[in-house]
């Protein structure tokens, strides 16, 4: 069992002010994977202080030494990615070829990303009669959640570190193990002392402190909406920049064609991916009304086709994270029979044969957009499929949602699916299965106010300085 029971603050690994730990479960045995420590607001303040004490000499370094610290976490984070794999997989079940590929790999990408934009960002531009200067905001509290542990983590660090800003990093508790191991990536990396800080703890403490905290200047937190409106409410007093990432329901359009039935296959396992745990999930498919015989059967046949099992074995999917993710499930699941959605693929329980893990069923409805579950973020194996009779209602039902962050369109009519696209109101847009880690990510409306990923993931950090007659 892992033993992570050190802060990482001002260049040190040290021990908590008070001693108290708490298990790391793993979710597909139900045992410990881990321990680490319980921080409590003594811990936070000497983190906030080593990075306010970091911040003049960081804030001030050049493009090329900021550069240079880059490449040397890129070839440390390289040399440690089978271990980072790993501990994705112990802490939130992450099949192994998912964990050591597409987590990692979202965690290295932003890396690549962040010296990519980095080499180009123009920190001053002159515009007319003022040079607009671009500097880093200071300290910053990045309050993390545990679903793409390292995706979450990296886009937040990379972006902060190139910046010149310093920072004090708060990793999910059901999943903070991965987070210790970056932490050694950035002290082995020579990252200098004070720049980037790691304190673990439950985020009623750690992450309220940190909200509240006079001398941090900026909240960058991905997770539940809930969450996200009690830090802004904390930041309030204090007058900081607060970004928000925050929960969704993204819909996914499959177009009228020959290829609807392979494109309703693939939106119906790529819900299943991360057992459903990602915010951009494609968690309602929009189907043709008129083709909704064949869009069952093969959302009922891909369904039934992911395979669930131990995240160690050759399975698509593993468990989902914790028990009381596994209870929030079932209850969603139960909603959806009780307001007389057709239940088409998997249901309540576990699948059969697995007695232990907190494992559910891909389980696809069919519903309307009003049901529960067609409106509230399940964070699960869970996909409703609504039926539209034309382009115009489709996009109806697609914007008529609480959030706003994520929306698909596969199909071969091309301008269709962009003319689509445009009338979406969410912040991205997938048209067949595009990807682009230079793309800013981020929400409409409930799913959040900030932006990042690439060049827009710098903004977050950045104030804006109008320098006249320079
Ligand atoms: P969560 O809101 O429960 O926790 C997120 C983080 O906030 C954790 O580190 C937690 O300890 C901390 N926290 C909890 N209470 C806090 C408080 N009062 N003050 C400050 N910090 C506090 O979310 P989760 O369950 O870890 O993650 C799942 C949620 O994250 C889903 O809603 C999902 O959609 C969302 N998410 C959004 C994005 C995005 O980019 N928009 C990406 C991934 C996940």
């Amino acid at each position: 069992m892992r033993e992570y029971l050190k802060f990482y603050i001002d260049g040190q690994w040290v021990d908590p002010v008070e001693p108290k730990t708490s298990d790391v479960i793993n979710p597909a045995t139900e045992e410990p994977a881990g321990r680490i420590s319980m921080g409590t607001a003594a811990d936070v303040n000497k983190a906030v202080a080593a990075a306010r004490k970091a911040f003049p000499s960081w804030s001030q370094t050049s493009k090329a030494e900021r550069l240079e610290v880059l490449k040397s976490i890129q070839a440390e984070y390289a040399r440690r990615q089978p271990e980072l794999g790993e501990a994705i997989m112990e802490e939130m079940g992450a099949p192994s070829s998912l964990a050591n590929g597409f987590h990692v790999g979202l965690g290295a990408g932003h890396l690549q990303t962040a010296i990519e934009v980095l080499e180009k960002f123009e920190f001053e531009q002159a515009r007319g009669a003022h040079v607009l200067r671009y500097e880093p905001i200071g300290v910053c509290g990045l309050i993390t959640p545990w679903n793409w542990p390292m995706n979450q983590t990296c886009v937040k660090v990379f972006p902060a570190l190139a910046t010149g800003c310093t920072m004090i990093l708060k990793p999910p508790q059901l999943a903070s193990l991965s987070a210790h191991i970056l932490a050694e990536i950035l002290d082995a990396a020579g990252v200098p002392a004070g720049v980037f800080n790691l304190v673990q703890g439950s985020g009623s403490v750690i992450g309220t402190v940190l909200s509240k905290h006079e001398d941090v200047d900026m909240i960058s937190f991905t997770g539940s909406e809930p969450v996200g409106v009690q830090i802004q409410k904390d930041a309030a007093d204090t007058v900081k920049r607060v970004g928000l990432e925050l929960g969704g329901k993204s819909p996914w359009i499959v177009l009228d064609d020959d290829q609807l039935a392979t494109n309703v296959a693939s939106a119906t396992a790529g819900m299943m991916g991360n057992s459903g745990q990602t915010c951009s999930a494609g968690s309602r498919l929009l189907v043709p009304n008129s083709r909704m015989a064949e869009a069952i059967e093969a959302a009922t046949a891909a369904a039934n086709g992911v395979s669930v099992g131990d995240p160690r074995g050759n399975f698509a999917m593993g468990p989902v994270v914790s028990k009381g993710q596994y209870n929030v499930i079932q209850e969603y699941i139960q909603k959806g029979l009780d307001e007389g959605a057709q239940l088409i693929a998997g249901g309540l329980g576990r699948p059969e044969g697995l007695d232990k893990g907190w494992y559910v069923k891909p389980t696809v409805f069919v519903g309307t957009n009003d049901m529960v579950i067609a409106r509230e973020e399940i964070f699960g194996p869970v996909l409703v499929i609504i039926g539209y009779d034309d382009a115009d209602q489709a996009v109806e039902i697609a914007n008529d949602s609480p959030f706003g962050l994520g929306g698909y369109v596969t199909g071969s009519d091309v301008e269709l699916a962009r003319s689509i696209a445009r009338r979406m109101r969410t912040g991205a847009i997938w048209i067949n299965n595009g990807f682009d880690f230079h793309a800013p990510f981020g929400g409409y409306k409930r799913s959040g106010n900030g932006r990042e990923w690439g060049d827009y993931g710098f903004h977050e950090y950045l104030e804006i300085k109008s320098m006249i007659g320079f």
